[in-house]
């Protein structure tokens, strides 16, 4: 049963390990794997409303069926079926997470990696996204990541960023491929490309295009207000903007948007990296490294992310760009953040703001999620702004 027909079959695997391969849950993100309760039948598992529905795929008279209305003779019909009509599910099927197991009887070492993760090399290839080390020249560090360094590289001439992961301890390296496969699905100017994956014995490196000018925040501290104009500024807003705007629009949540997470090309566009992490929601409070300060507050307090929760961190990072990378919140200590955010303490406007980006920051700090501006409109209002600011 294991078909590159099918990329959404993952076989035999736990309802728990289906729900977290089931991320972001985005509406009619949906895989397929073997019952475990029911022998010979099936489960079609759909993100629906933040949750995962789970239908049985009931297999008797040579037919699959799930309602005892439909019936099919294979796996790739019912798919097909309920992708164009949601005909009774909680949503039309819409995005497959593909499955990247291990089926080759190569016994390398990252083909072992590969399958303690149930994420396989060949998946990656099939799609044409592997990359062989001995294309890839590696250079100097260009920054430390939370999975391992980033390296300058080359691959055919072209300059890349290598992000390599060291230790391929599962939880990181699944969250890495979780990331490659995200990041590889989707295309826009302004988010980071991936250009594909290298798996390299135990280690696995991820190749994206290089991005000469480094982060936005390390650009704005190092470059300063002398040098960094107010077209810079509303450049740098409005190209985020379109990036998350675009992750809005596939219904993919960031979590982590900061000045940090933002890098710059030679040519000075600004794109969003590190998206669609799969963050451990509800680890992260005390975990050290959570970005308090960026976190809307529902997100904090209740692990309710969503684009609004990104909304609020792109205010932060409004902020961040029109106060030259400064740390928000000066002068208030960490742990006391959220409280005063929650008794309606807002920041001000930075020094040499304009009115109509403090607006937007004020708009993205609504306490109510609701309430704050989709990407979308905000994204035209920056355009707009853009045009206008010499
Ligand atoms: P993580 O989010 O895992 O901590 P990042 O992807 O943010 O790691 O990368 C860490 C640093 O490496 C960045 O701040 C930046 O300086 C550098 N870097 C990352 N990706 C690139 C890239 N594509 N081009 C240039 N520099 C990069
Ligand atoms: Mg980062």
């Amino acid at each position: 049963m294991n078909d590159a027909n099918m990329p959404w079959f993952h076989g035999k695997i736990t309802r728990e390990e289906a729900e977290s391969l089931l991320t972001p849950r985005e509406d009619g993100l949906f895989l397929v794997r073997e019952s475990t309760n029911f022998p010979g039948d099936y489960a079609l598992c759909v993100c629906f409303n933040g949750r995962v529905e789970h239908y049985r795929v009931i297999y008797k008279d040579n037919k699959l069926t799930i309602d005892d209305e439909e019936y099919f003779d294979t796996l790739g019909q019912l798919i097909e079926h309920y992708c164009l009509d949601a005909d009774g599910l909680c949503t039309m099927l819409r995005d497959p997470v593909v499955k990247l197991v291990n089926n080759s009887i190569n016994n390398s070492t990252s083909n072992a990696v590969a399958s303690s993760l149930l994420l396989d090399p060949k998946a990656f290839e099939a799609a044409g996204w592997v990359i062989r080390m001995n294309d890839l020249k590696l250079g100097e560090v260009l920054g430390k990541g939370e999975f391992g360094d980033v390296h300058l590289g080359s691959l055919h001439g072209q300059k890349v960023a290598v992000k390599k992961l060291k230790d391929s301890n599962s939880k990181a390296a699944q969250d890495f491929l979780t990331e490659a496969s995200l990041m590889s699905s989707l295309r826009h100017d302004n988010l980071v490309q991936l250009l594909g994956v290298v798996f390299d014995g135990p280690s696995i490196c991820f190749v994206t295009e290089y991005m000469a000018k480094g982060s936005l925040v390390d650009y704005l501290r190092s470059r300063g207000r002398l040098h960094v104009t107010s077209k810079d500024q509303i450049a740098f807003a409005a190209d985020t903007c379109a990036g998350m705007a675009y992750l809005e629009s596939k219904h993919v949540i960031h979590r982590d948007l900061a000045a940090r997470n933002v890098l710059i090309s030679e040519e000075g566009v600004a794109k969003v990296c590190d998206f669609g992490l799969a963050k451990d929601q509800t680890l992260g409070l005390d975990g050290g490294k959570f970005p308090i300060k960026w976190t809307a507050p529902e997100a904090l307090r209740y692990a309710k992310f969503s684009n609004k929760s990104d909304m609020w961190s792109f205010g932060i990072l409004l902020w961040e760009i029109y106060s030259f990378g400064r740390v928000p919140y000066p002068r208030i200590p960490l742990a006391e953040v959220v409280k005063y955010v929650e008794r309606g303490y807002r920041m001000e406007a930075p020094e040499g703001c304009p009115i109509e980006i403090y607006d937007i920051m004020k708009q993205a700090w609504k306490i109510d999620a609701e309430e704050r501006p989709t990407f979308a409109s905000i994204s035209i209002k920056l355009d707009h702004l853009r045009a206008n600011t010499s």
